[in-house]
């Protein structure tokens, strides 16, 4: 059996202008994320940015 790899543990993303949580992303990515969205709790348009964790 190979193990499921298709999950990758889940991380919060927060608001950089209210600090409310903005969404969950799942990654493996070797490299920085950005995304652009609107915070439900502000409703601002902010720029999400998930980096990976140094080991
Ligand atoms: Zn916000």
């Amino acid at each position: 059996m190979i193990p499921d790899k298709d999950e990758y543990p889940m991380e919060q993303l927060k608001c950089p202008r209210c600090g409310g949580r903005l969404l969950d992303i799942g990654t493996d990515s070797p490299k920085k994320v950005e995304m652009e969205t609107k915070c439900p709790n502000c409703n601002n348009l902010v720029t999400a940015v998930w980096e990976p964790k140094k080991e």
